[in-house]
Order: C-alpha cells, then sequence, then structure tokens
C-alpha cells in the first residue's frame, strides 16, 4: 500500500506532514520552509498560478489576481454569504450559485485555488519522499458542513490526491497532542487562533473516540487583525515622522505590502523577545523609518481583539453544557497562540494550570507542548498512519458510514448497528426461524439505509446450523462487533447447542463516501416506497402465518365442522392468497389495503374455527392427564 500524508489545509497557511519511523514530522520544501502560505498568484491567463511564499509576497501589488484565504468561500454558496464575509482584495461572485472568483476572464471555484495549494504541497512531499503521493488525510474546521467538506475533498482530487479521510481540525490536533491516552471520559477544549479565524472546540474523549460536544467561534477574527492593528499604528508613526502616507486609499501598494510584511514579522518576533527593532528603509528615495517598538506596546494593541475570543469560548461551554473545572486539559493551536498575551488570556479564562500534574487541583492543565502551527498537521499525519496500518491498537477516529443489519423474514433489513455509530462498537440480537424444521439459518449480511434487503448492498453471507424444531423455536444469536481497526465480525451462535460461526468482514467501514452519499440520498428518495414495502411485507408475513394456522386447523377439526363452515373459511383463505399472488413481481409489493381488509375477514371468519381448537387442545390435555374419560 502506498503512504498517505496529512495535510492541514489552512486560511493562511498549509502544511504536509508525515509518521516517519513512528514520529510525526512536517514535511519542509526545497528551502526549508515548513509552513507555505494559502495564497495563490495568477501571474496571466496562459502561466502556471505561483503558489506559497512567492504568491504572499505579490499579494498586495497585484489584489486582483492574488486569491488567498479562499477557505472561507469552499463549499458556500453566494446567498449564503455575510457582507463582511466578502470583504477580500480580489473579485468574487456571489450571484445564485457556488461562490466563484474570476481571474483572467476565467470563473474559477474556491476548490481550483485550494487545489493549486494541495499541489505543491504534493509536490513537496513528493520531492521528500523521492516516489509519488497519491493519497492524504485532509483536514478542515470542525463547524465545516458537508457541503464544505465535500468541496476540500474535490480539492484534494483535482490536486491528484485520493482523499482518505476528512478529519476536524481540533480532533487532529488532540490527536498531535496524544490526547487519545488520555483517560476514558476526558474533555479536552481546543483554542485555535489563526491569522483569520478563531473557533473553540470541546471534544470529548470516549471509548477510545474523539466526539465534538460543541463548537464555536468567529471566521473574522485572528492574527491578521493584529497585524492590521500594527500597520495602522507604523503608518501613524511614519506619518508623525515627516513620512508619506502609508495607511487607507492613498497608500501605494508597495509600501502597504512592505509594512504588512514588517508588521508581521514584528509580532512574531514578540512573541519570544520583549523589544524589537522595525526598519522601513527608503519609504521614499528620501525617507527610512526606524522605531522600537515593544511587547507591552504591541498587547495594547491587540488585547481588545484577543478579549473577543471569550464569548465564543463561552458559548461552545455553554453549548457542551460544561464548565471550564470539567476540563481535563486546554489545548492550543494556530499561529498567533503563541503570542504570551493569548496564551495568558486563554488560560486564564480557563482557569488553568500549566502544570502536568494540574489533575490533582481540578483544573484543566493548559498543554502548550505542541507548536500551536504545526499539531493539526502531525495529527492529519497520525490518522494517515492509522489508516494505512503503520500505528497498530490506536484509536481510529471513525463512525459508521452506513447502517449495518442482517436480512431477515420477507427479505427486510434489520439494522444492528446504525449509521454513525462511533467504533470500536458491538451490537446483538436474536432470530429465529420462520418456518417449520428448518436446519439452518442463512445470515446475509447488509450494508444499507433501505428497508428492504434487495437495495442494500450485500458484504457477505453465511449459514449457521441447529437442530430441526418447529418455526419460532430455534434461537440464533447474532452479534456485529467492529473493531477499531474497522473490521466487521459477524458472530452467529445457536443458543441451544451453542455451536457458532465467525466471519471477518473487511469492507464495512472504509466505504467510498460518493457511494455513501448516493446510498444515503436514495434511502431518503425512497423513504416512502421503502416503508410502504416494509408494511407491505410485514403483513405478508402475518397473512402467510395466519394461512398456514388455518389449514393446521381445517385439519384437526375434520370431523367437528360443517362443510358449509369450511367453504366459508375456504373461501376467506382464498381471497388472501388471491390479493398475495397479485403482488407485483417487480417492486415485491401488493395491495396492502386489500390484503388488510382479506385477512380481516378471514381473523373474523376463524375465530369459533379457533375457538373449538382451543377446546380439543384443551380436552385433550385433561384427558392425557386422566382427568375426563
Ligand atoms: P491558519 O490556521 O488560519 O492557516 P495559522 O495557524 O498558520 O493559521 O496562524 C497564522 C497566524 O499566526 C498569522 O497571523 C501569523 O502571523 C501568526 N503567527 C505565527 N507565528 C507566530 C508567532 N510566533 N507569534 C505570534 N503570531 C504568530
Ligand atoms: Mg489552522
Amino acid at each position: 500500500m502506498s503512504r498517505i500524508v496529512g495535510i492541514d489545509l489552512g486560511t493562511t497557511h498549509s502544511l504536509v506532514a508525515t509518521v516517519d519511523s513512528g514520529i510525526p514530522l512536517v514535511i519542509a520544501d526545497a528551502r526549508g520552509r515548513r509552513l507555505t502560505p494559502s495564497v495563490v498568484h495568477f501571474p496571466s491567463a496562459e502561466a502556471a498560478p505561483v503558489v506559497g511564499h512567492e504568491a504572499n509576497h505579490v499579494r498586495v501589488l497585484k489584489p486582483a489576481e492574488t486569491v488567498y484565504s479562499v477557505k472561507r468561500f469552499i463549499g458556500r454558496r453566494g446567498p449564503e454569504m455575510a457582507e463582511e464575509e466578502k470583504a477580500v482584495t480580489y473579485p468574487l461572485h456571489c450571484a445564485g450559485g457556488p461562490v466563484t472568483i474570476p481571474v483572467h476572464g476565467r470563473d474559477l471555484l474556491p476548490e481550483e485555488i485550494s487545489a493549486e495549494v494541495l499541489k505543491k504541497l504534493k509536490r513537496d512531499a513528493e520531492a521528500y519522499f523521492g516516489e509519488p503521493v497519491a493519497r492524504a488525510v485532509i483536514t478542515v474546521p470542525a463547524y465545516f458542513n458537508d457541503a464544505q467538506r465535500s468541496a476540500t475533498k474535490r480539492a484534494g482530487e483535482r490536486a491528484g490526491f485520493v482523499v482518505e479521510r476528512i478529519l476536524n481540525e481540533p480532533t487532529a490536533a488532540a490527536l498531535a497532542y496524544g490526547l487519545d491516552k488520555l483517560r476514558e471520559q476526558s474533555r479536552i477544549a481546543v483554542y485555535d487562533l489563526g491569522g483569520g479565524t478563531f473557533d473553540l472546540s470541546i471534544l470529548e474523549l470516549d471509548g477510545g473516540v474523539f466526539h465534538v460536544l460543541a463548537t464555536h467561534g468567529n471566521t473574522r477574527l485572528g492574527g491578521d487583525d493584529i497585524d492590521r492593528r500594527l500597520m495602522d499604528f507604523l503608518a501613524e508613526r511614519v506619518a508623525a515622522a515627516g513620512g508619506p502616507q502609508l495607511a487607507g486609499q492613498a497608500a501605494e501598494p508597495a509600501l502597504l505590502s512592505r509594512l504588512r510584511e514588517a508588521s508581521e514579522q514584528a509580532k512574531i518576533r514578540l512573541s519570544t523577545e520583549t523589544e524589537v527593532e522595525i526598519a522601513l528603509p527608503f519609504i521614499t528615495l528620501d525617507f527610512s523609518f526606524r522605531c522600537t517598538l515593544t511587547r507591552a506596546e504591541l498587547e495594547n494593541l491587540s488585547r481588545d481583539l484577543i478579549a473577543r475570543t471569550r464569548t465564543h469560548c463561552l458559548r461552545a461551554l455553554a453549548d457542551a453544557k460544561i464548565e471550564p473545572k470539567d476540563l481535563d486539559q486546554v489545548i492550543l493551536v494556530g499561529g498567533q497562540t503563541r503570542m504570551p498575551l493569548v496564551r495568558k488570556f486563554a488560560g486564564d479564562l480557563f482557569g488553568c494550570v500549566e502544570s502536568p500534574d494540574a489533575a490533582a487541583s481540578g483544573r484543566p492543565r493548559l498543554n502548550t507542548s505542541q507548536n500551536p502551527d504545526e499539531a493539526v498537521a502531525l495529527g492529519a499525519a497520525i490518522q494517515a498512519e492509522i489508516l494505512s496500518g503503520g500505528f497498530k491498537n490506536v484509536l481510529l477516529l471513525d463512525v459508521t458510514p452506513l447502517s449495518l443489519g442482517i436480512e431477515t423474514f420477507g427479505g427486510l433489513m434489520n439494522v444492528l448497528i446504525p449509521r454513525n455509530s462511533t467504533i470500536p462498537i458491538k451490537a446483538g440480537e436474536m432470530f429465529t426461524t420462520a418456518a417449520d424444521h428448518q436446519r439452518s439459518m442463512l445470515i446475509h449480511v447488509l450494508q444499507g439505509e433501505r428497508e428492504r434487503a434487495r437495495d442494500n448492498w450485500s458484504l457477505g453471507r453465511f449459514t449457521i446450523e441447529f437442530e430441526p424444531a418447529p418455526r419460532g423455536m430455534p434461537r440464533v444469536g447474532v452479534q456485529f462487533e467492529i473493531d477499531a481497526d474497522g473490521i466487521l465480525h459477524v458472530l452467529a451462535r445457536d443458543v441451544k447447542t451453542g455451536r457458532e460461526k465467525i466471519v471477518e468482514i473487511k469492507s464495512a467501514v472504509d466505504v467510498d463516501d460518493a457511494a455513501v452519499r448516493q446510498m444515503v440520498e436514495e434511502s431518503v428518495e425512497h423513504a416512502f416506497t421503502d416503508l410502504a414495502a416494509r408494511r407491505w411485507v410485514e403483513a405478508k408475513l402475518k397473512a402467510e402465518q395466519t394461512l398456514a394456522a388455518t389449514q393446521k386447523a381445517l385439519a384437526a377439526c375434520a370431523e367437528e365442522i360443517e362443510t358449509d363452515y369450511r367453504r366459508r373459511i375456504e373461501t376467506a383463505a382464498r381471497e388472501v392468497e388471491k390479493v398475495l399472488a397479485a403482488e407485483n413481481a417487480e417492486s415485491g409489493a401488493g395491495d396492502l389495503k386489500s390484503l388488510q381488509a382479506a385477512l380481516a375477514a378471514l381473523d373474523e371468519i376463524t375465530r369459533p374455527l379457533a375457538d373449538l381448537l382451543m377446546n380439543k387442545a384443551a380436552e385433550t390435555l385433561l384427558r392425557r392427564r386422566g382427568l375426563v374419560a
């Protein structure tokens, strides 16, 4: 099997990671850079797009042809976009359909732009391994809906990847922090402050699987806002020192670009230094600028922005119905959380203790042991390694994509494990026979959302033998178990003899997403006809049972009943048979109303026969016990 890489396709930066000899690591590009700006520049209609750092440099110079933050638009439709979300320096088409970006006369979908970023990461990974890389796990924010996830997946496919999984970013981060090894029932908050977005997710680890309990955030809050504050601040200082206008409409793009880069650089350096020197030589031919900036000054400029994350955190806690003290850990994700003020803010907000033995204090631990801008990519790589079988005995962050069950009487699907159950999981049910003296039972394993067995996918079949007995007597326990590797074990056991059979089915969890989507769509589309079919099958089973019982009773009471009564019963039985015979072979359904009416009539007419049979049985019993002659 070929290798799978993990990719963090971020709003501002993207990364590709892998697990090498058991160690997760970010793959650097040829120049040793591990973060690729998620920026794509289109020099002309013909030229190949420029991706990453080079594109970022021309972002301010060529605003209309340089696309950044396209993650905001992926999988989204024009009408659902709020006005402030559309504020970017390149044009956007937000008509009825999907949002598109017109560049050099072509209307590009956001996923086509993301695909360019992914292609660059793919090339970097291939250069690192010295061989083609064709499979990937790609992360998305926990709040992404189906359309956004599907579009992200398509971006991966356009880039030439088989997208093995779309993984939630907070879950990936938790994996990178090794939190899957926490005790069962742990709760974790993932505080993710990136370049342009903030989100807080609350995860619960339960039975080795992460669930996102709640997520809340702001898609227009991040490090970029701090950069802008600093740019304005520096522009004022430049003006005060007699320099040119750098801010606002009058600013020259090239200068603005330099100011933006200088601001971000200063901000980044102030995370480790307490004071930095900012130099902007030759802003004009005769004007150079130089100043020092302290960490305290930067903090004053950004404090209120950081404080805005507070309400989102509180909302997520409220949605998850937990308090900060219920959390075991708070982890920080996103480059901007390297800023000491952000760390302090998050720690204070959740009442954290910054030590590994926080548990003793009853307060959550603020865990900053991983690089916040790499954690998501590393987690994706860990998930990729799990999928390719490299890491054994670790949790699989997975749910069953479709329901699993077996075929029962009348060709119906009996669900044992419903769709979207988290795995590993175990479920069982008791089954019996439909006919007398059956010697075996066919266990037909099915997957799908439809009511009838034949509309679902057949995963396998096997038979279990038992001693012949009257219908309904044999008891066969069937158990489905999906293990952490996503393999379904089907066990069938004859309760009486304890004889059992176990069959392994590998394809139960790794199902192609498109096929899953189609199955779910079809189940919705056919919901009514499926339900009608199930009702028919159930009524038919009942009718067949009643007919068999009637025949038995007629034979048993042959001497006691009059010919006329017998005829009337037979006519009523024939009515039922007629409706059954009229079943449409293709749809497998018939006239339910007529069947119900015919069956009711038969029930009504056989009531005296049933009484007679009861009396006879009672008499036989009494006679056997010697109570009557
Ligand atoms: P995203 O997930 O949105 O792509 P990232 O996690 O890459 O974003 O975060 C990018 C943001 O983090 C940028 O605003 C960047 O300036 C900021 N950042 C990166 N490193 C540091 C640092 N050392 N100190 C402060 N901010 C930083
Ligand atoms: Mg991110």
